[in-house]
């Protein structure tokens, strides 16, 4: 199911017509309040009433022309903009192939950059970990990056066999970094097939990334992940290591696990939504479903519920 949900995220068909159905759009409200930056903000501004903070995304990928690279860019230093006048604790998370990656390696550069010199130096810009293939160059990208700024962080893997080494060779630049563990459909020679597999992988990379930020080697090691089980069982190893509740920090998607991303608020831990808005949310949305496939069913209930 999840694969076949995986390759329907792909489906150029389906990605023009979903949206055209009331119950699709209906689903899609649970995982995102809104198209428009407004609507994302109003969201951020209730997360903060109940001290939980906020990561903006813009939905998009693989943009086609250097114009939509462009606007894109534009569109987020607009958003820095809003953030700063709404005084919200808010930051952003950028695909590097919304940023003209496919285009040019050194035009998305640019493009990084003028969006991580516009954010605060005591924030992050948050940059995605996209399909496989792409791990090279957003890694070669965001190394570039960090050298030059230290507030810019990377999405990490868990179910890439690579991760550990990629993790390994980060560390001496004292990255931020934010596990999660993988959303796109890879091979087994290239990640881990076995859930229980990836979730030991999350556990030992999620050690590797608390010893450093006790080492001062990490910035910031930020867990993106509603996996209760698994969060616990870092959050009995960062105390035992010493860490204040407010040094563990754990990201979720809007509209999943609230109740946990409440408690976490409420108990001083560091608890951060990643809310996405714009228009193109399909191969988005799809991947929500394949996570779990019972939010077909939520679906389902959708179309009988008129
Ligand atoms: C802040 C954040 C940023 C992310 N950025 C990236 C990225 O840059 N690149 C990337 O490849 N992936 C990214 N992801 C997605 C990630 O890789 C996983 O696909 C996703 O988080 C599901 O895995 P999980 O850790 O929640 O664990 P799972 O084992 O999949 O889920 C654990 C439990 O959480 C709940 N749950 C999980 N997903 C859903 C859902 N969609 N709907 C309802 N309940 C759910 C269920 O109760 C489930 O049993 C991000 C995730 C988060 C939270």
């Amino acid at each position: 199911m999840r694969s076949l949900l995986l390759a329907a995220a792909q489906n150029r068909w389906l990605r023009e017509h979903a949206s055209r159905y009331w119950f699709v759009r209906g689903t899609v409200s649970r995982f995102m309040p809104g198209e428009t930056f407004d609507a994302a903000l109003s969201a951020a501004e209730a997360l903060r009433s109940k001290r939980i903070g906020t990561v903006f995304t813009h939905l998009g990928e693989n943009v086609k022309d250097s114009a939509e690279a462009q606007q894109v860019t534009e569109h987020y230093l607009e958003v820095l903009r809003r953030i700063k006048e709404s005084g919200l604790q808010a930051e952003i998370s950028v695909k590097l192939t919304q940023l003209g990656l496919d285009l040019s390696p050194d035009l998305c550069f640019e493009h990084l950059k003028a969006i991580v010199e516009r954010a605060p130096k005591d924030s992050i810009v948050w940059v995605d970990m996209e399909a496989s293939n792409y791990v090279d160059a957003t890694l070669d990208l965001y190394r570039r990056a960090l050298t030059a700024h230290p507030n810019v962080g990377i999405c990490l893997q868990a179910y890439l066999h690579r991760t550990k080494d990629d993790l390994a060779k980060l560390l001496p630049l004292r990255p931020s970094i934010r596990l999660v563990k993988g959303a796109y459909d890879e091979p087994p020679e290239i990640a881990f097939a076995r859930k229980q597999d990836v979730d030991e992988s999350y556990f030992e990379l999620g050690k590797q990334m608390l010893r450093a930020k006790k080492e001062n080697r990490c910035v910031r090691a930020a867990f993106g992940t509603h996996d209760v089980a698994l969060m616990r069982r870092l959050a009995d190893f960062a105390a035992a290591e010493g860490f204040g509740k407010k040094d563990f920090e754990v990201q979720m998607l809007y509209g999943i696990q609230r109740a946990e991303q409440e408690r976490l608020a409420s108990e001083g831990c560091t608890s951060i939504v990643l809310v996405a808005y714009g228009s193109y949310w399909y191969p988005w949305f799809v991947r929500r479903l394949a996570e779990r496939p019972a939010n077909l069913w939520f679906m389902v209930r959708n179309v009988f519920a008129a």
